[in-house]
């Protein structure tokens, strides 16, 4: 194989094959508060990625007969290496995708944790005995299946949470077996360069890991459509999605997509707590979370008190500089996104919607913003905002509020705040959703739980564990016994 590092030099550089490796043509990347450029960094071409190809086919053939205690020391020490420079990724993921200290302390804390699992869970990968005996003319067959590693995992990650999303793919990859090749969103690139330092000091074999960066249009498209990749697992919007399902062909695929999350506030919940749930789950980095709550529908004799609830805690957030431990709301990703998140607040307030609080965009920021009335007929209320704005709607009847939940294309996670516990349960029989969360915002997610969306929210399940399963697939065994 050709070395990966022939066209090194100083600078940022791409992780293939265990070393570190340059481009010819280079990507800026901005500190997305200041508008600066942070750094640079190579993009690969045809030929980069099939290097990384190659080396991950290498990588896959020294992950797959690694035991399952060394595949768990490898991500313990990711684990612990990541704590140890958790202020600096922090730092990072405040720099390049502007998100508040807050929010990017607890993405690397979740991070921390995702490695964790992923190394309990690599001890855990097993199968089970099939009684064969139970079938006419199998008296004399035992069975039993076990789980193997899928193969090269390619992995596309967007730009909200660099590390988590990133760690989402690589650490149940790693656990099952499987070797990776990451394409980070090119907005925020430098977060999983950063994690291959890790990595390359974990012990992981070279080619277990590679980090590609480039467009979508050209490096993804080709990782895609790469005949010995074995799955592409990617999180992103829907569009791209339905993009990456028509180009893979046959290879497996996990689709991790959007959504416009909703919650129902009946007449029976803790309003306080219901406020406070919701205005964190709105408007925690600027509403760009994937679960972000869109639309909240208040059973009608609610309804006043709990909107003056919500719109008195908007209104209490910092909009400012994400550096500052104090700032709640930071920039959108870039300014076209903040004029997007104006046009359609303006499309709602047009079709009749009352601002109640927010409604006004400087550069890339956009205030949090409370929106009363029916959002049906406009895109707030069918799309998916990413942005710091929430609607709330009054109804009469809880089947109603199930109906307008479910009445966007999509079905990532919902919630329900109340105290009767008949219509907890009825709301989780009756959302078309992956997740319910019970008196808590849609926005809730544990690591280690299943994760993943109906509808147009995607296919498939991440959560360690359910990730692992993605990644790996089940053989069977058939002994025959001749005596
Ligand atoms: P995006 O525009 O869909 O991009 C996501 C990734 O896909 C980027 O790395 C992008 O590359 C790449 N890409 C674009 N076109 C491609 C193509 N034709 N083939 C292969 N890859 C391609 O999403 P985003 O704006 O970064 O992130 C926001 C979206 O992600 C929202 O819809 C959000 O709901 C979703 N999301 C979902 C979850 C979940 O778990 N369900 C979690 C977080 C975010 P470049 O941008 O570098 O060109």
């Amino acid at each position: 194989m050709e070395s990966p590092t022939v066209r090194e030099h100083s600078g940022e550089r791409l992780f293939i094959g265990g070393a570190w490796v340059s481009g010819e043509n280079f990507l800026p990347v901005i500190d997305k508060f200041t508008g600066r450029p942070l750094t640079s960094v190579p993009t690969a071409d045809e030929e980069l990625v099939e290097m990384a190809v190659r080396s991950a086919e290498a990588g896959f053939a020294a992950m797959k007969v690694l035991p399952a205690l060394k595949r768990s020391e490898i991500l313990e020490k990711i684990s612990g290496a990541l704590r140890e420079a958790a202020d600096e990724f922090a730092a990072g993921i405040i720099a390049e995708a502007g998100k508040p200290a807050k929010f990017a302390r607890q993405e690397v804390e979740r991070s921390i944790q995702t490695f964790k699992f992923a190394a309990e869970e690599a001890k855990r990968l097993h199968g089970e005995t099939v009684p064969l005996d139970a079938q006419g003319g199998s008296e004399k067959k035992f069975g039993f299946y076990h789980r193997f590693p899928i193969g090269v995992v390619a992995a596309i990650t967007p730009f909200n949470f660099p590390l988590n999303l990133a760690a989402h793919k690589l650490a149940p990859a790693l656990a099952a077996g499987c070797s990776v090749i990451l394409k980070p969103s090119s907005l925020t690139p430098l977060t999983a360069l950063k994690l291959a330092k890790l990595v390359e000091a974990s012990g992981a074999p070279a080619g277990a890991f590679n980090v590609l960066v480039g467009s979508g249009g050209t490096v993804g498209d080709w990782l895609v459509s790469h005949p010995n990749v074995a799955m592409v697992t990617f999180t992103g919007s829907a569009e791209v999605g339905k993009q990456i399902r028509e180009k893979a062909g046959l290879k497996k695929t996990l689709l991790e997509l959007g959504n416009n999350s909703a919650a129902i506030v009946d007449e029976t919940a803790d309003l306080d707590w219901a406020a406070q749930r919701c205005a964190a789950g709105a408007f925690a980095y600027s509403g760009q979370v994937c679960i972000s709550l869109q639309r909240i529908y208040v059973e009608k004799s609610a309804a006043k008190p709990f909107t003056e609830k919500l719109v008195a805690l908007a209104k209490n957030l910092k909009v400012g500089d994400p550096k500052l431990g104090t700032t709640d709301i930071g920039p959108l990703i870039s300014e076209p996104d903040a004029r997007r998140v104006e046009d359609w607040i303006n499309e709602a307030k047009a079709a009749g919607m009352e601002l109640k609080c927010g409604g006004r965009r400087k550069e890339a920021f956009y205030e949090p913003t409370v929106l009363f009335g029916d959002p049906s007929g406009c895109r707030i209320g069918t799309e998916e905002l990413f942005g710091p704005a929430v609607t709330v709607t009054p109804y009469e009847k809880f089947e109603q509020a199930v109906e307008a939940v479910n009445s966007t294309p999509y079905g990532l996670q919902a919630a329900i705040f109340t105290r009767n516990l008949n219509r907890a349960f009825a709301a989780f029989r009756e959302l078309e959703v992956g997740g319910v969360i019970i008196n808590d915002s849609p926005s809730y997610r544990a690591d280690f739980m299943p994760y993943g969306g109906v509808k147009e929210s995607g296919s498939g399940r991440e959560g360690v564990r359910f990730a692992i399963e993605e990644m790996t697939y089940l053989k069977m065994a058939a002994l025959h016994l001749s005596e």
